[in-house]
């Protein structure tokens, strides 16, 4: 079967372990090797000049002909097959990898967004983005402007006009669910808001962080997302061994994103590449695990004494909030591995269930095989102001959960064992 019929056909989880990667052309090895080469040797200099012709956009790729292997910055077949598996799951036409997700995130930006632009984003950012959108794309003379998680449509759109960017407006990027408190955003409003600003000759671009959700759990091209990044650090690579990034959407928005890419040279290695293929075989089973983990975790600590409040997805329900829960039913399809919650106390409390865990590591990251705890307010988003803080519930007894997949009630009784000694 051709990939085309195959992609039709069968479900991601089933295509994971051999879609896109011919034996054949491998000594009929079963895994992929490591194509740990710089570059390609052509079968004549006749075939070399048809590569470039068409990497260089010279000409167009023939109805029958197949772009060949140059250079390893340009193109890779660990990276090929990767970036092949991964449109699976998003239904993407095109994926690009990096070498990190900051440069998945900063090769978007800088791809779409031009001196004078406005990216208007939604609050709370990942920290990496907020400082890149703050103090990198700035010195570029390319403007933000932040809107905050739960806002709807019609006040994002007060806000575009009353300050008079309708036509700076190039980007709408936002996460959801931001990080650590878990609001959500409405992707089919910014989606229309992105439609309703780009004229026939400048797109509005919307782009959507989905490493919290994504890929399975989550997919915003399918909410009207033009722009898919991820850290593929977090559930994608998912044993903590790696640093990698995503990008995915229609096939003009990716030759955009890999000419730039190119150019910066921020593509991934071919040994990151072939960890991510070995990675994603079990990205269904881990992701499944981790939230049936993560739901047993949030009921252990919603009815704990020392617990004041747990942010988790799946306590959501239409009566307390509805505008939250019609998000969620309408764009997501669980409540996800990852858990906040409010210890009763402040900092001090707070450390001392961080100092006296034990099978949970007190470590930044998240979607890893093993959980991991933290404490936002001096970590992760030490360098929000405390108004924002304030304003997003990033208390100082604020813990953030990564809930791997270890057996439930081993994390339960190390939680259990962590407060007593508060
Ligand atoms: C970790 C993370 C990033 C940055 O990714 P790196 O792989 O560390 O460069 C971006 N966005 C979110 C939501 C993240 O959690």
């Amino acid at each position: 079967m051709s990939n085309d019929e195959l992609k039709h056909k069968m479900r991601p989880e089933s295509l994971m372990m051999s879609y896109g990667y011919k034996p054949e052309l491998s000594e009929g090895a079963i895994k992929c090797p490591i194509f740990q080469t710089s570059t390609f040797v052509f079968k004549s200099a006749e075939e070399g000049k048809g590569f470039f012709e068409i990497a260089y956009g010279l000409r167009e790729k023939g109805p029958t002909e197949e772009m060949g292997l140059i250079y390893s910055r340009l193109n890779n077949p660990d990276l090929e097959i990767l970036e092949n598996r991964l449109t699976l799951w998003d239904g993407a036409e095109d994926c690009a990898v990096f070498e990190s997700g900051m440069s998945a995130i900063s090769t978007v930006m800088l791809e779409f967004l031009s001196p004078g632009d406005y990216v208007l984003y939604s609050n709370p950012l990942y920290g990496g983005t907020y400082h890149f959108v703050k103090a990198v794309l700035s010195r570029f003379g390319i403007h933000s402007m932040a809107f905050n998680a739960h806002e709807s449509e019609a006040n994002i759109d007060k806000l575009i006009q009353e300050n008079g960017i309708q036509d700076k407006v190039k980007m709408i990027y936002i996460e959801t669910p931001a990080n650590p408190t878990n609001a959500l955003v409405d992707m089919e409003a910014c989606a229309k808001l992105a439609k309703k600003y780009s004229t026939e000759d400048s797109q509005v671009i919307f782009a959507v962080d989905n490493t919290y959700m994504g890929p399975l759990w989550s997919q915003p091209l399918k909410h009207g997302a033009d722009v898919v990044v991820y850290s593929a650090t977090k559930y994608i690579g998912g044993h903590s061994d790696l640093i990698a990034g995503a990008v995915l959407g229609n096939q003009e928005v990716i030759t955009r994103v890999k000419t730039l890419r190119t150019f910066l040279g921020n593509m991934a290695g071919p040994w990151t590449g072939w960890l991510l293929m070995r990675s994603l075989e079990t990205l269904k089973v881990r992701m499944t695990e981790q939230a049936m983990n993560a739901k047993k975790v949030a009921e252990f600590l919603r009815d704990h004494p020392k617990v004041a409040k747990v942010h988790y997805l799946g306590f959501l329900t239409e009566e307390a909030d509805p505008e939250n829960y019609r998000i969620f039913k309408k764009q997501l399809t669980s409540a996800g591995a990852m858990i906040s919650f409010d210890i009763k106390g402040g900092e001090a409390e707070a450390f001392r269930f961080l100092n006296a865990l034990q099978l949970i590591h007190l470590a930044v990251s998240l979607g890893s095989t093993e959980s991991l705890a933290e404490h936002p307010s001096t970590m992760t988003h030490s360098d929000v102001t405390p108004e924002d803080k304030a304003l997003y519930g990033i208390s100082d007894a604020l813990v953030r959960l990564s809930i791997g997949v270890e057996n439930y009630e081993d994390l339960n009784s190390d939680i259990g064992q962590a407060l007593d000694k508060v």
